[in-house]
C-alpha cells in the first residue's frame, strides 16, 4: 500500500483490487507449481527463491496499486510478505521484505517511511507465524489467524502512523483495505498449505521409488525408458537417472538378451496381461521380474512399469539349506543310533526309524505329537522294561516323564535282555534330545568281563588242592569278620587244626595219599560248620583254621568235636599213629568287643597256643584256650 500526497478517486477501486489480488494469488500459484524444481536443490535455494517470489509478488501489487487519495495509493504488499515469513521463514521473509522494502524505498514519496515500516511488521507477523507452527506442518487454521494478525498490524498503523492518520487513511480506506489483505493472505496461504501437502506427498512417493531395493522402472509404448530408480543407475554404471531416460535394454544389454525381454514387454503391452513375479536369469544373478502395463485416462495402454527383484542371495539361502536338510536328513536316516527330539512341554518333534526300532514294543507309540507320558505308558503296559517294578506304575510315568528335561545317561535293559544307553540332553529352549544306542553286546561282554573277574577272584582266594578258602583270603575274611564282630560286640571263635603225625603218614603212605587225607580232612571240617558266614580254611600245610562269628567258645567246642567225629568216622588208617587212625588236634580261642578291636591277631596266637598244648597232652585232643582262668587252657574234649 503506497500512500502518496494528492486528492480524488475512489472509483473502479474494486476492479483494480480484484486485478492485485489475481496477481498476488498468480505469484503464490506460480511458487506452487515451480517449487517441486526447486525441492531437489537445497533447502537455503528453495528458501531464497521462495523469497524473491514472494517479493515480486509484493512489488507487483506495489505498481497495481489502487490510488485512493491523490497520492495515497493502496494494495495487497502487505500479504505476500506475510506469507512468506509463515512458509519460508526468516530466510524467505528476509528477501522477500528487502526487496519490496527496497522497491518502495526507490519510489518515495510522502508515505514512504511509514509504507515500510508496516511491511516490515508483515513479513515480522509472517515469521512469528513461522516460529509458532515450526513444529508441526501450518493447517489453515494457522493461516486465518496469520491473516487476522496481519488486519490487525494494518489497522493499527492506519491508526498511529502519521502520514496516514494525518490522511484520514483508516476512515476512507481502512475496510477494504484490510479485509482485502486478509482474503490474499487466506487465498495465498491455502495454495501454499496444499503445495505443501502435495510436495510432501510426492516426496514420500519420489523417495519410495528412487531408494526402493528393488530396480523399478517406467518404460514407453517402444520399450525405452522413460524413469528408473537409483538402483537401476548403479545396476548400469550411470551417474543419474536422467542419463537413462530414452534408452531401452538394447543399449544395456546383449542383444538377444534385450530381444527376448523387448518381446516380452511388448507382449505384455499387447495383451494387457501383467507378467507376475517371472523368473529371469541375468549375468549369473537370480531376478524375479513384474511387468505391468500402464494404461492413460482413457483405457489405452501407453507403457509399462516394471519391478525387479535380485533374489540372488535368497536363492543361494534357499538352495543351502535344501541342501543342508537333505545332508541331515540322510545323515539321520543312516546313523546307527535312534534320535528324537522333544519340545519343552513333552512332545515328539521329530525322531528317526531307528529310534522306534530301538524299543521293539513301544516303537509305535513312538510318534510326531505322541507326548513323553503316553510313551512311558506304553512300556510299562508292555512289559519292555522288566526292570520297572513300581506298585504305582502312573507314579513311575510321571517322574520319568518329569526328568525328560535334564541332562542324564541311562542303560536300560528291555523285556528280550537287549540294552539300551539313552543319552538326553537338554538345550537352551527347553528341547530335550535323546540318542538311544544298541550297547547290548559291549553290556554283554561287560557281564562276561564282570563274571571272569569273580571266578579269577575265587581263584586267587581258594586252595588248588581243597577247593576251600587259601591263607590269602583267610587273613582278609579274618580282619573283616573280626571288625564286624567287633562292632556288634558279638563273641567271635577260631579253631586252629592240624593233622596229628602227619609227617609219619606221608612217609608211610606216600605224598599223593597225604593229599588225599588232606581232602578228606577238609571235607569233614567244611561238613561240620553250619552258618554261612562260618569260614573253613588251609592255614598252612596240614594245618586248618576255622572261624565263627557271632558264636561263643562253647559252640566253637560243639563244631570241634563235631569235626573229631566226623574224622573218626571216615576212620583212615594210619599205623605210624598211636591212635592207629588220622586223628587231629584242635585249638580253640574267643573273643569279644575290646579284644576283637584293639588286638584281632591275639586270637590267633591264643588258638596256636591252646593247640600247641593239646600236641603236648598227646594229641588228638580239643583244647580251649580260657582268658577267665589267667591264661589257663581247658580241655573241653
Ligand atoms: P604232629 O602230630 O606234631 O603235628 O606231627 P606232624 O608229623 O604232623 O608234624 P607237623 O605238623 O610238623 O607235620 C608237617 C608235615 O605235613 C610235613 C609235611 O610232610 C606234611 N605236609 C605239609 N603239607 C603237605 C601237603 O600239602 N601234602 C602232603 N601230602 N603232606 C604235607
Ligand atoms: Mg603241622
Ligand atoms: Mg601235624
Amino acid at each position: 500500500m503506497v500512500w502518496e500526497g494528492g486528492s480524488n478517486a475512489v472509483n473502479g477501486i474494486w476492479t483494480q483490487f480484484g486485478g492485485n489480488l489475481s496477481f498476488v494469488s498468480l505469484a503464490m500459484s506460480l511458487w506452487a507449481l515451480f517449487s517441486i524444481q526447486f525441492q531437489r536443490r537445497s533447502f537455503m535455494q528453495e528458501r531464497i527463491a521462495f523469497g524473491i517470489i514472494a517479493g515480486g509478488a509484493s512489488i507487483g501489487s506495489i505498481l497495481l496499486a489502487v490510488e485512493f487519495h491523490p497520492g495515497i495509493y493502496i494494495d495487497l504488499r502487505f500479504s505476500p510478505l506475510a506469507l512468506a515469513g509463515m512458509f519460508g521463514g526468516p530466510i524467505a521473509a528476509a528477501f522477500a521484505a528487502s526487496l519490496a522494502m527496497a522497491f518502495r524505498f526507490a519510489v518515495g514519496g510522502t508515505a514512504m517511511v511509514d509504507g515500510i515500516v508496516t511491511m516490515a511488521v508483515a513479513a515480522g507477523i509472517g515469521v512469528a507465524g513461522h516460529f509458532w507452527t515450526r513444529k508441526r506442518s501450518p493447517v489453515l487454521m494457522d493461516v486465518a489467524l496469520l491473516s487476522l494478525a496481519l488486519g490487525g498490524a494494518l489497522v493499527a498503523s492506519m491508526a498511529l502512523l502519521p502520514t496516514l492518520v494525518t490522511a484520514h487513511v483508516l476512515a476512507g480506506v481502512g475496510f477494504p483495505l484490510t479485509a482485502l489483505n486478509c482474503l490474499a493472505t487466506v487465498l495465498g496461504g491455502f495454495v501454499l498449505l496444499k503445495t505443501q501437502q502435495w510436495e510432501l506427498e510426492r516426496s514420500i512417493l519420489v523417495t519410495a521409488f528412487s531408494q526402493s531395493p528393488d530396480y523399478l522402472y517406467v518404460k514407453d509404448r517402444n520399450s525405452r525408458f522413460i524413469t528408473v530408480n537409483e538402483n537401476m543407475t548403479r545396476l548400469f554404471r550411470f551417474r543419474t537417472t536422467a542419463e537413462m531416460t530414452g534408452l531401452s535394454d538394447f543399449n544395456l544389454m546383449s542383444q538377444p538378451l534385450a530381444e527376448e525381454l523387448y518381446h516380452l514387454e511388448q507382449q505384455v503391452m499387447e495383451t494387457g496381461t501383467p507378467l507376475i513375479d517371472s523368473n529371469e536369469r541375468i549375468e549369473g544373478r537370480f531376478l524375479l521380474a513384474s511387468k505391468v502395463p500402464l494404461r492413460d485416462k482413457q483405457g489405452r495402454i501407453i507403457g509399462l512399469a516394471g519391478v525387479t527383484r535380485d533374489v540372488t542371495e535368497r536363492t543361494a539361502l534357499e538352495r543351502e539349506l535344501r541342501e543342508s536338510k537333505n545332508l541331515l536328513s540322510h545323515a539321520m536316516a543312516n546313523m546307527s543310533d535312534g534320535i528324537a527330539m522333544y519340545d519343552s512341554k513333552g512332545f515328539l518333534v521329530f525322531c528317526n526309524e531307528q529310534y522306534r526300532d530301538a524299543f521293539p514294543l513301544s516303537g509305535d507309540a513312538r510318534v510326531v505329537g505322541a507326548h513323553i507320558s503316553d510313551i512311558l505308558r506304553r512300556v510299562v503296559e508292555t512289559g519292555e522294561r522288566p526292570a520297572i517294578t513300581e506298585v504305582d506304575t502312573e507314579v513311575w510315568i510321571k517322574t520319568a516323564a518329569a526328568s525328560l528335561h535334564s541332562n542324564k545317561d541311562e542303560e536300560v535293559q528291555l523285556h528280550n535282555g537287549d540294552w539300551r544307553s539313552i543319552r538326553t540332553r537338554i538345550a537352551g529352549d527347553g528341547t530335550a534330545m535323546a540318542v538311544v544306542s544298541d550297547i547290548t553286546a559291549t553290556k554283554q561282554a561287560e557281564i562276561a568281563l564282570r563274571l571272569s573277574a569273580e571266578q579269577l577272584k575265587n581263584l586267587a582266594e581258594t586252595d588248588g588242592l581243597t577247593g576251600i578258602v587259601n591263607r590269602r583270603a583267610f587273613d582278609e575274611a579274618f580282619a573283616r569278620e573280626t571288625a564286624g564282630s567287633a562292632r556288634k560286640n558279638t563273641p567271635f571263635s577260631l579253631l586252629m587244626v592240624d593233622i596229628d603225625r602227619f609227617k609219619a603218614y606221608n612217609d608211610t603212605y606216600g605224598h599223593p595219599a597225604g593229599d588225599q587225607c588232606l581232602r578228606v580232612v577238609s571235607k569233614c571240617l567244611r561238613q561240620s560248620v553250619s552258618r554261612p558266614a562260618d569260614i573253613v580254611a588251609r592255614y598252612g600245610g596240614e594245618e586248618f583254621a576255622v572261624f565263627l562269628p557271632d558264636t561263643s567258645a562253647k559252640g566253637a567246642m560243639i563244631v570241634a568235636e563235631q569235626f573229631a567225629r566226623r574224622l573218626a568216622q571216615e576212620n583212615i588208617v594210619h599205623s605210624g599213629s598211636e591212635f592207629g587212625r588220622v586223628t587231629a588236634s584242635i585249638g580253640i580261642s574267643c573273643a569279644t568287643g575290646a579284644t576283637l578291636r584293639t588286638s584281632p591277631n591275639r586270637l590267633l596266637a591264643e588258638a596256636d597256643a591252646a593247640l600247641y598244648e593239646a600236641k603236648t597232652q598227646g594229641r588228638n585232643r580239643i583244647l580251649a584256650h580260657s582268658r577267665e582262668n589267667g591264661h589257663a587252657l581247658k580241655e573241653t574234649g
